[in-house]
């Protein structure tokens, strides 16, 4: 996915179902039944970038991660 132009690797094998992103930016992310990430803006407009972004950094298991510059 994209937020604010950088690429965000979402890698659901390794999410654990924290929530943390969904409580960061409910907007971007979801949960399934099992409690694993789900991304409804996988081109984050600009206007959710600064919530996804933290999402992204408070993801404690390293679903959610910047790949690239
Ligand atoms: S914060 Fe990370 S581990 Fe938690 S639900 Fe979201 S992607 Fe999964």
């Amino acid at each position: 996915m994209k937020v604010a132009g950088a690429d965000v690797e979402v890698d659901r094998d390794v999410c654990i179902g924290a929530g943390m992103c969904v409580m960061n930016a409910p907007e971007v992310f979801d949960q399934d039944d099992e409690g694993i990430v789900v991304v409804l803006e996988p081109e984050v407009p600009a206007e959710h970038a600064a919530a996804a972004a933290r999402a992204v950094a408070s993801c404690p298991s390293g679903a959610l991660r910047r790949v690239g510059g």
